[in-house]
């Protein structure tokens, strides 16, 4: 089942003078795929800015009979959180604020950040496979923070407000099963995009876009992704980075948006057992030149693979991908190892 169709809002683009020098290339796409945005000539990885205000998320603990089990939501949620909070090498400095009453995303204040399990107001109902959505907003340098500062950089996220579909069953119970979802499977995904993580074609991964019966421990991929945005200042595994351009057979024209991929052909175990870790490849998507960097990649070997994105995930789960960059991500190739 899919997760959300994922809705993003950026504000007042015309306010604050930019002054900073106008980047023309944009800045290598990392490792799985952060939310990336564009304002001007500027692409930017959409994250939090954690040295501008403190990053709660506030729930509201009410629950409608579509969530069932033995554990509390809020539990379930903060378990989720503290599965991206206690990733290696990433510094996430996110904490449970006071819970709230808010029900409805149109009146959740600019400095709440809503977990909501009763807002009816995402229009679910336009695709009823919908498990849950992700609003997150983020605003151009010099914008209002909605903390009583201004945006310290292009992409900055300033709200996140995660609304789980009321009329999807859930349980709390760690596995999910028919057409019942597990709560905590949802949310660790959910939760990525709150912290501005984008899908991921890597199947095994908390960041692909198709819901398992139970996945609560991220992946390497995942992994790669968050400690990517948000760097421990010294790192818990040091890792590296790959690069390389895919060009067509023959013609050698770059391929934008092919699906590459870092595989390790050990049985290596580079981030130790203690981190609760899955292992998996770590992947990205190339650039409109082709080029490519997979960045958050621990020591091991690997066998690169580019392949097209033509399902299971599909170029529509990376839409903002290809909106930032501008062009339409190719498929009209095929998959191809060194
Ligand atoms: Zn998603």
């Amino acid at each position: 089942m899919r997760y959300e169709s994922k809705l993003r809002i950026y504000l007042a683009l015309l306010a604050a003078a930019v002054t900073a020098a106008i980047i023309l290339m944009p800045p290598p796409a990392s490792s799985h795929l952060p939310e990336l945005s564009r304002f001007g000539n500027n692409l930017t990885s959409n994250h939090w800015n954690f040295s501008s205000f403190s990053v709660q998320w506030n729930l509201n603990p009410a629950t409608g009979s579509n969530v069932q089990g033995g554990n509390s939501a809020a539990s379930i949620i903060e378990a989720a959180f503290n599965t991206w909070v206690s990733a290696p090498n990433a510094n996430l400095p996110v904490t449970r604020g006071s819970d709230s009453s808010v029900s409805s995303e149109s009146s959740s204040p600019a400095n709440i950040n809503l977990v909501c399990f009763v807002c009816m107001d995402a229009d679910f109902s336009k695709d009823s496979s919908t498990l849950a959505v992700t609003i997150t907003t983020s605003v151009s340098r010099g914008n209002g923070d909605g903390h009583g500062g201004t945006a310290g950089f292009d992409g900055q996220i300033i709200k996140s407000d995660i609304l789980f579909n009321p009329n999807v069953q859930y349980t709390t119970n760690g596995t999910g099963s028919g057409s019942t979802q597990d709560l905590q499977t949802v949310a660790t995904h959910e939760i990525g995009h709150f912290l501005g993580m984008d899908h991921t074609g890597v199947v095994r991964a908390v960041m692909f876009p198709f819901a398992p019966v139970s996945e609560h421990i991220l992946s390497y991929d995942d992994d790669a992704g968050i400690s990517t945005l948000y760097p421990k200042s010294t790192p818990d595994v040091p890792t590296g980075n790959i690069t390389g351009t895919v060009r067509m057979f023959g013609s050698n024209t770059p391929v934008f948006g092919a699906h590459v991929y870092a595989g390790s052909t050990t049985s290596a175990l580079p981030f130790p057992t203690s981190f609760n870790l899955r292992k998996s490849p770590i992947s990205t998507l190339t650039k409109p030149d082709g080029t490519y960097t997979i960045q958050g990649v621990p020591p091991d070997s690997y066998i690169i693979t580019a392949e097209p994105l033509d399902g299971p995930e599909s170029a529509g789960d990376v839409s903002g991908y290809a909106r930032a960059f501008g062009p339409a991500i190719q498929t009209n190739f095929t998959t191809r190892w060194h």
